[in-house]
């Protein structure tokens, strides 16, 4: 096995921090000199925090020292999502509207990150406000796909699965509305989980659509989300959506999952969410990982979610909605940018317009104006109504659905990376990359992507699945099980078969 630190595990790289191979200094500065040396070329980081991360680093390994007793990830170093408020770190959701702002808080996950003495490296580049499947919509230019770098990195979470796919981080923080962690996952060959909606705090998280975000991990390996994904997830009482329960035993389930054993598991291959529109390659691969997954003992069967079909229409209506309402807040007044009139007089409505003129992307403005318009007197019932009703009869498809089935599965997502541009004036192409994770954000179903292989175009597929509100700890049962079966089946890591990055010289960054 290789001796560099970043092309391990975060579980492997906690159990030598625990035995005393390495340390925590070790492991951080290797990830601060790969973010120098390849970040140039992927531009997943739209802040580096090395100075922070370092002294982490080296509080956890003093501590270490003196036999204090740690979290099982603390020296782990991870990246966070730049929609995730940071206090003391710029935090800019991708918007030029918030460039400069310093929250004065800390979300409740990067409290908990901090408490456990994760070292954070540095704020991940998105689409504006997580709008967007590319991350061509980020105010701060593209994230390169390690895979292939003339393509997108998905989105809005580009940067969170960029970095961990280009081994700048073993772990990093993704937040999905609509499949912002899900489709940057399958297209980088990363693993990425939306967990139960309320499973994790949205407390300090910069919201887009506040009854469908949800945060949650961004690793390379099953086992490493779930270690992530018990840290951050749990009861917050400044979040009024949060669940009570525990959370379900993850760690346990994606070890479980690794033996191999899914006598009993029922798998639904959802109906709707395959066929006309899904590249060949994809569904290839989507069709060879059921048959793993029937090697390993689970039933296999078809099932049908009638109204996913009418997903994507609500979902484009209920979450302008709610972002129309959740942006108001940026008027030039509370935060970042200001920008005055050109000519006439200085009043506030004036800055507001012009702030948010200025500030706001195009892509961030469509939306807003779809919302305002949905939402207007007139047009409510017809627009924001009709899609609440289609919402409902989405969750009744998942509950008729897990009568059946334990889970259920479909490729992560239509294509694998598309090239830069392809889509970018499409805007109903863009969107269509998110029919397949949508329903599980309409229903608040947890949700994961694993990597499934290489499509024919040689870049990355994934694999969903989606499991029952509260009941994460299936999904990531079924996850490792595949991911192991596939591993065996390709001598290693779908990882190890991305090409070398360009390289630039170490310099300034991180030292
Ligand atoms: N791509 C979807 C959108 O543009 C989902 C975004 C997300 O999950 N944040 O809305």
């Amino acid at each position: 096995m290789t001796d560099d630190l970043t092309r391990r595990s975060a579980a492997d790289l906690a159990a030598r921090l625990d035995a005393g191979d390495v340390s925590s200094v070790d492991v951080t500065q290797a990830h601060l000199d790969r973010i120098a040396a390849v970040d140039g070329a992927v531009n997943a980081f739209l802040h580096v925090n090395a100075d922070d991360a370092l002294a982490t680093a080296r509080d956890v390994d003093a501590r270490r020292a003196a036999g204090e007793e740690l979290h099982p990830l603390a020296g782990v170093p991870i990246a966070v999502k730049d929609v995730v408020v940071t206090r003391g770190m710029p935090t800019t959701a991708g918007s030029r509207i918030l460039e400069g702002w310093v929250p004065p808080y800390d979300a409740t996950l990067v409290e908990r990150i901090r408490a456990a003495r994760l070292p954070i490296l540095g704020k991940t580049n998105m689409d504006e406000f997580a709008m967007g499947s590319s991350t061509e919509h980020s105010a701060f230019g593209n994230t390169r796909n390690p895979w292939d770098l003339d393509r997108i990195p998905g989105g809005s979470g580009g940067g969170s699965a960029a970095a961990v796919a280009a081994f700048e981080a073993p772990l990093a923080i993704g937040t999905d509305t609509g499949g912002s962690i899900r489709q940057p996952g399958a297209v980088t060959g990363t693993v990425g989980v939306k967990p139960t909606y309320g499973g994790v705090s949205r407390y300090g998280l910069i919201a887009m659509a506040s009854s469908l975000d949800q945060a949650g991990p961004v690793t390379r390996t099953v086992l490493d989300s779930a270690l992530l994904h018990e840290l951050v997830g749990g009861h917050d009482p400044r979040d009024s959506t949060s669940i009570r329960e525990k959370v379900p035993a993850l760690v346990e389930a994606a070890r479980r999952g690794a033996t191999g054993d899914l006598q009993g598991v029922r798998v639904g291959v959802v109906k709707e969410l395959s066929g006309e529109g899904y590249q060949a390659g994809v569904s290839a691969r989507f069709a060879e990982s059921l048959d793993v997954l029937q090697g390993l003992g689970a039933e296999v069967v078809e099932v049908s979610c009638p109204h996913f079909d009418y997903a994507l229409g609500a979902y484009y209506l209920i979450m302008p909605s709610e972002a129309s309402s959740n942006l108001a807040k940026f008027d030039g007044m509370r935060f970042g940018l200001r920008v005055e009139p050109e000519d006439g007089p200085v009043t506030a409505e004036r800055v507001m317009a012009a702030t948010r003129g200025a500030g706001f992307g195009d892509e961030v403005k469509r939306r807003i104006i779809l919302g305002t318009y949905a939402l207007s007197a007139g047009y409510y019932d017809a627009y924001y109504g009709s899609a609440q009703k289609v919402r409902t009869l989405i969750q009744r498809d998942f509950a008729a659905a897990f009568e059946q089935v334990d889970v259920l599965v479909s490729p992560t997502a239509p294509t694998t990376a598309f090239r830069f541009g392809e889509k970018l004036d499409d805007p109903l192409a863009m969107y269509l990359n998110d029919v397949a994770t949508i329903p599980a954000n309409l229903a608040g179903v947890p949700g994961m992507s694993v990597p499934a292989g290489l499509s024919d175009d040689g870049l990355p597929v994934g694999f969903q699945v989606l499991a029952p509100a509260k009941a994460d700890d299936r999904m990531y049962r079924v996850g490792a099980a595949l991911e192991t079966a596939l591993e065996t089946r390709w001598g290693g890591p779908l990882l190890d078969r991305a090409p070398a990055l360009p390289t630039t010289e170490l310099e300034g960054m991180s030292r």
